[in-house]
């Protein structure tokens, strides 16, 4: 070993880790290979916790889960070619959701490109589409830059993934220690604040608003606006819906929540704001007839590009969410307002709250079996931890849960968000343990999927299994996407012909023992047809969390949202009516 510390050599993995490290990146989830293990040793030894996974794409959501959780973003690691175009999946939703998110990206020898090298690919380039930033450092001597760049610039403005590709070559190259120049750690995002003269009209028109709403998006539980802003609905004593991740930014349990009102309140309201919540799908896009055609937003934001979309905005608010909730509560402090309790817009709202959660609870009451989806939440909402991370995926699985599963806490919440992924759950649920074992041991990860969507990453349950993670994964399991058959009807059908030419596209194999998976890799599993079995293995479950557990809940195959109106015709083809 050189004696002279002039001398002293590091590797090209070296240097990304320790530059990981100086930005106070704290988690890496990937899938090793050439060229990319190294690395990954490099990351561990530093302290970084690294989780392997077993897609890439499950790894890359897992990445983006943590930025989202932790607001410093978490790395994904991925070889060559196919490793990084399984991540896009990932790094897509990322950047819809407006995540932080680092992929790292082996790639092939510089000396080989453009000859058909082993899993050679245009990196990138095929980044660009999916991140806010792409880039290959062009010596060894600029990653310290290029991972500094690619940090601030996922958290700054309007957070998103940024990609940095890693030639095969730079991995196991010498160094001379001396020649790398670590950046310093970014400074946190700078806090920008709106205009004073808009903050005032923002404030004057809710003073005059007949039928406020405020809308709590996730933007607001990234930001970490969950004080000011409940300030502001306590001070003022405003009415607000969050979206489905706005969820526990103030807890779905606060008597100023609409949330079960949902579709009244957007519909009627006269004032809305919009903290960190865009007008999108998930929002219908502002319009009528989901709104009224001459309601008034005021539209807080930090991205400067999303003011107006869809909607000419009343007032825009540029900046930091948190910070425009105190300019707005610095107005209602110079001169004190609240929206009276006793309006005919409060009566509205609550009458419309009492009887959907009226009929709901009266869904949830019926004891037919298989159960339907209600009784399910009903049953889960019971026992639900108040501080457990819900996870949720899958259609009727998602939206139904949403409305009964309550979240207390911010950030607690991960479900298919913006872009509408199936697939994300167990990645999420992955990175919210590991991030709770940091921060908060002892609590839970509950996540609830359709079986559609577990199948997606079903595999990862051994990564669970392997890192013993505190999750309890419930399968809703109505054997098919939207809806199944049962049993009996899919063996008559099979007798028709072959499955690929009878059985309907939704279909899933009936009776599934997705527990199984789980007890393959030594957690628990349990396959619950009933209420009662539903409570038992639930309790337990929650009870002893030295084991993960998944519980696998038959329900009616054709269960349904409440009013939903159109049906899938499940007959085979050749008796479809079209
Ligand atoms: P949801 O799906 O809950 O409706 P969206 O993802 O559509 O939420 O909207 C989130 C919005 O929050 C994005 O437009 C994003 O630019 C914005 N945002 C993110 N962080 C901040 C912040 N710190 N301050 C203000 N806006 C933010
Ligand atoms: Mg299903």
């Amino acid at each position: 070993e050189g004696s002279n510390p002039s001398e002293a050599q590091m590797s090209g993995a070296e240097v990304i880790a320790q530059s990981l490290k100086t930005q106070d990146v704290n988690y890496m989830f990937g899938i090793v290979g050439i060229p990319v293990t190294e690395i990954a040793l490099a990351t561990q030894k530093l302290g970084i916790r690294y989780v392997g996974m077993r897609n890439e794409q499950a790894a890359c959501y897992a990445a983006s889960a943590v930025g989202y959780l932790t607001g410093r973003p978490g790395v994904c690691l991925v070889v060559s070619g196919p490793g990084l175009i399984h991540a896009l999946g990932g790094m897509a939703n990322a950047n819809m959701n407006c995540w932080p998110l680092i992929v790292i990206g082996g790639s092939s020898e510089r000396s080989q490109e453009t000859m058909g090298a082993f899993q050679e690919f245009p990196q990138v380039e095929a980044c660009r589409l999916y991140s806010k930033f792409s880039a290959r450092p062009d010596s060894i001597e600029a990653i310290p830059s290029v991972i500094e760049k690619a940090v601030r610039s996922s958290i700054y403005g309007r957070p998103g993934a940024c990609y940095v590709d890693i030639p095969a070559d730079f991995v196991n190259l010498q160094v001379n220690v001396n020649s790398i120049k670590y950046m310093e750690c970014c400074l946190p995002p700078p806090i920008c604040m709106a205009e004073t003269s808009a903050v005032y009209v923002a404030a004057s028109l809710l003073r005059n608003a007949k039928q406020p709403l405020l809308i709590i998006g996730k933007g607001a539980a990234y930001a970490h606006a969950e004080h000011s802003i409940r300030k502001l609905v306590e001070q003022c004593k405003l009415p607000f819906l969050p979206t489905p991740m706005g969820k526990g930014v103030i807890p779905d349990n606060h008597p100023n929540c609409v949330g079960a009102a949902r579709s009244r309140a957007l519909q009627l309201a006269d004032v809305i704001v919009l903290f960190g919540a865009r007008l999108n799908w998930i929002l219908h896009f502002g319009l009528p007839p989901r709104y009224q055609p001459d309601v008034k937003f005021i539209q807080v934001d930090i991205c400067a590009e999303e003011l107006g979309n869809n909607v000419r905005p009343a007032v825009a608010l540029l900046g930091d969410i948190n910070a425009v909730t105190q300019q707005l509560l610095e107005q209602f402090d110079k001169i004190p307002w609240q929206y009276p309790p006793e309006s005919k817009w409060w009566k509205i709202l609550r009458e419309k709250m009492k009887s959907n959660e009226a009929a709901s609870k009266e869904l949830a009451s019926q004891k037919s079996l298989p159960m339907n989806y209600y009784t399910v939440f009903y049953h889960v909402q019971e026992q639900l931890p108040r501080d457990c991370f819900v996870v949720s995926e899958g259609a009727n699985t998602m939206d139904i849960g949403r409305t009964v599963l309550q979240n207390c806490l911010p950030r607690h919440r991960l479900d298919a968000g913006t872009f509408g992924t199936m697939g994300v759950g167990l990645g999420f649920a992955i990175a919210a343990a590991v991030v709770a074992k940091d921060r908060n041991p002892g609590q839970r990860v509950i996540c609830v999927e359709g079986d559609s969507a577990f199948g997606f990453s079903g595999m990862e349950v051994e990564t669970i299994c392997r890192y013993n993670l505190p999750i309890v994964l419930l399968v809703v399991n109505n054997n098919g996407i939207y809806q199944g058959l049962d049993i009996d009807t899919w063996k008559d059908m099979l007798k028709s012909g072959d499955a690929t030419t009878v059985a309907p596209p939704v279909c899933l194999l009936p009776h599934s023992h997705y527990e199984h998976v789980m007890t393959a890799f030594g957690g628990k599993g349990y396959f619950v047809q009933t209420p009662e079995e539903l409570q038992k293995s639930l309790r337990q479950s929650l009870a002893d969390m030295t084991k993960p557990s998944l519980i696998n809940i038959m329900i009616e195959p054709q269960a349904m949202r409440k009013a939903q109106a159109t049906r899938i015709c499940l007959r085979p083809p050749s008796q479809r009516i079209l």
